[in-house]
């Protein structure tokens, strides 16, 4: 074959068309048989086949290559189709959304311009509209299509940082350079925030100490009281605070933040809101939308179409109320897009990125909304939400469990504990036993590829996770899973515990 056969155009479609039927054709035999979520394969099993490809010897034939594939990705790769998938904030995907993937590629607009998108450009921007629409946001505002929410929130404190840069030298008596004002900055958010705040933070330059967790309620809600507090702290020890950030759906918990009392608070001090909607996004489709009331009073919003709304990743957008704010990421090239242009009205939509050349993921909410329509979608997401109610029961009444809290959206944090804890002489090991017993249980239950299911750390002890976003789960999947937990965990605590029942030592 020529080298040139190779390169999608008017003379290869034929090819085009019988490569991706190949390896649409493998996909959905794969996707049709697969009887669990991973098969627990370890990364010193799988390396040494991905490290025997020779990559300077190609097998030519696409045929071929997928044949390979088999062994390299497709036969252990992890499933989040698969009804017992239930660990991180990953969702089955949704056809026209994959369909939407294939066109985008195939076509490759880059949306960082009109002159290599056009309609794709246009098409983006409808989205923002449309998601503004559902956020609440009057008609100044705008938005842009980002890689993830980490980078959303980035763009959004970015732009917080530069309106509370402009505003403290505004009311400086003496002239401030950024160096001086940026170790004053402080971000407040709930610990229950995700990570990325903070590292945002350090990639925006503001000191070590910049982000300033705020405790939560029993239900891992940021406290408007605490938050109060801080704000009252910071502006005491001269300190200037860049931005709340509430989470409307924590990465643990699914807890939603009170956003109105939130956004008072930020409203009356003048502080910049931006509400990390990234995993509650959801609800903007939903039956529950009332659960994000007073998210139209943020200054920015996150939100992750590859989390709740069933989007191939990658799919989000960081939204703001007034698009003036977006000039702070707007920065002209002769080359790409001049500041004539835009004088000329013509859409560039690089001029509000912290990207250059950009994918067209907006395609893949298109085809969905268009397919499917919003409402199929948030009924989607409230079915996992409604199955995540039922499995609190489940728990709450499981007296091998322990749940930490009672779930608003689709996560459910809880541990195996054993039944016949010793007394208190033994509280610390006792503890430890759990811990391990925890550990043991969700790396078992992944090497068996029954199930895959997440953990994280509360209060310092380990707990598991249930994140929630395939409607095809059912109770009775959470059930068997249950089962398979509390079976490895006693398991392990069986080799661990001495005939006394007191722990080994
Ligand atoms: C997942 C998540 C993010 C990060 O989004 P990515 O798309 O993974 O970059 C940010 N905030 C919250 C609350 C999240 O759950």
């Amino acid at each position: 074959m020529s080298s040139r056969s190779h390169l999608l155009n008017d003379r290869t479609a034929e090819h085009y068309r019988r490569s991706l039927t190949q390896g649409v054709e493998r996909l959905a035999d794969r996707i049709a048989g697969t009887e669990r979520p991973f098969t627990g394969i370890t990364p010193a099993e799988l390396a040494p086949t991905v490290s025997a490809i020779d990559l300077e010897q190609p097998l030519e034939n696409p045929q071929a290559a997928l044949d390979e594939l088999e062994d390299v990705y497709l036969k252990d790769a992890v499933y989040f189709h698969h009804p017992r998938y239930l660990a991180h904030l990953n969702c089955p995907v949704v056809i026209p959304a994959v369909l939407g993937e294939a066109v985008l590629s195939a076509v490759n607009s880059s949306l960082d311009t009109w002159d290599q998108s056009a309609g794709g450009t246009l098409i983006e921007r409808r989205l923002i509209d449309w998601t503004a629409r559902r956020i609440g946001f009057g008609q100044g505002a705008d938005g842009i299509f980002t890689s993830g929410g980490t980078q959303s929130n980035l763009q959004a404190l970015l732009l917080a940082r530069a309106e509370t840069c402009r505003l403290v030298r505004k009311n400086a008596e003496t002239a401030l350079t950024t160096p001086e004002i940026l170790p004053r900055l402080r971000i407040l958010t709930s610990e229950c925030s995700h990570f990325s705040v903070e590292k945002s933070a350090v990639l925006l330059g503001l000191g070590p100490d910049a982000v300033v967790p705020v405790p939560t309620d029993a239900n891992r809600r940021m406290r408007p009281s605490a938050l109060a507090a801080e704000m009252e702290r910071c502006a005491r020890e001269g300190q200037v605070v860049m931005a709340v950030v509430a989470t409307a759906g924590t990465t643990d918990f699914g807890s939603i933040d009170p956003l109105p009392e939130t956004a008072e608070l930020c409203e009356r001090t003048g502080t910049w809101l931006h509400v990390d909607a990234a995993y509650g996004c959801g609800l903007l489709v939903s039956r529950r939308r009332h659960l994000l009331e007073g998210i139209e009073r943020a200054d920015s919003v996150t939100v992750d179409y590859h989390k709740s709304f069933f989007q191939p990743v990658s799919s989000s957008a960081v939204l703001v109320r007034d698009r003036d704010t977006l000039r702070h990421v707007t920065y002209h090239a002769d080359y790409l897009n001049p500041a004539r242009s835009a004088e000329n009205s013509i859409p560039n939509q690089v001029d509000k990125s912290i990207q250059t050349t950009r994918r067209f993921d907006a395609l893949k909410l298109w085809m969905t909304l268009r397919v499917m329509g919003a409402d199929t979608v948030g009924e989607l997401f409230d079915e996992v939400i409604d199955r995540a109610a039922d499995a609190w029961h489940l728990l709450d009444a499981d007296p091998r469990y322990e749940v930490v809290t009672e779930p608003q959206l689709s996560t459910l944090v809880f541990r195996y504990v054993p039944q016949d804890t010793p007394g208190d002489a033994y509280q610390d090991e006792s503890a430890a036993l759990t811990d391990q017993a925890n550990l043991h249980a969700r790396e078992a239950l992944s090497a068996s590829g029954e199930a895959v299911v997440a953990g994280t750390v509360v209060d310092g002890r380990h707990y598991l996770k249930f994140t929630l976003l395939n409607p095809e789960t059912s109770l009775a999947d959470i059930a068997t899973v249950l089962e398979l937990i509390a079976g490895h965990a006693e398991r392990h605590l069986a080799t661990q515990t001495t005939l006394s029942g007191a722990p080994a030592r």
